[in-house]
């Protein structure tokens, strides 16, 4: 995982003064490294009978589409606000500053179908468990998250249920 997190440039003052951003796209763009970075992502979901990945916009669209290929699941966009076509369900969650909202797709997940969460980074922690909220919403089971680097010192986890796992490769 070292090798994964070597892949990750930090990009100081962006996209605002003061934040610290995880730029993925080196990962992203090695071979070995992206495929290393899929499989591990998947490993807890193996034969759980998956029947969705939900992948939050955007860079959860990159993980969780090669994550449902490789579970043998459906993929599943939860969106910005106004970006999914009607009929949909949204979750409205606080941010750092202001206000946020993801979507769903009414019909995108089953009642009791298993669904996994997947994100490139968890920072605050207030998407990832909104993303869960709205999947939860439409009757679907999540059975966990998986996330490519954990901010671990802005203590996201502790918005995630603890009795829901929640699968992280890199803290950083
Ligand atoms: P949170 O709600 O946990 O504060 O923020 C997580 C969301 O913001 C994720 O969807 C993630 O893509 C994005 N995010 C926050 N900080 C970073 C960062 O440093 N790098 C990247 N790539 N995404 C970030």
């Amino acid at each position: 995982m070292q090798a994964l997190l070597d892949l990750v440039r930090d990009v100081p003052d962006f996209p605002r003064p003061g934040i610290m951003f995880k730029d993925i796209t080196p990962l992203l763009a090695d071979a070995a490294a992206f495929a290393a970075c899929i499989d591990a992502l998947c490993e807890p979901w193996r034969g759980r009978d998956i029947g969705a990945v939900c992948g939050i916009e955007s860079r959860g669209f990159i993980f969780g589409a090669a994550m449902a290929r490789a579970l043998g699941a459906g993929f599943v966009p939860l969106r910005k606000a106004g970006k999914l076509p009607p009929p949909v369900v949204g979750v409205d969650y606080g941010l750092e500053y202001g206000l946020d909202r993801l979507e769903i797709g009414t019909h995108a997940v089953a009642p009791g179908e298993k669904a996994v969460i997947v994100d490139d980074v968890l920072a605050t922690g207030g998407t990832l468990e909104a993303a869960r909220r709205l999947v939860e919403r439409l009757g679907a089971e999540v059975v966990g998250a998986s996330v490519a680097i954990e901010l671990a010192g802005l203590n996201g986890r502790a918005r995630w249920p603890g009795h829901v796992p929640l699968h992280v490769l890199i803290q950083s």
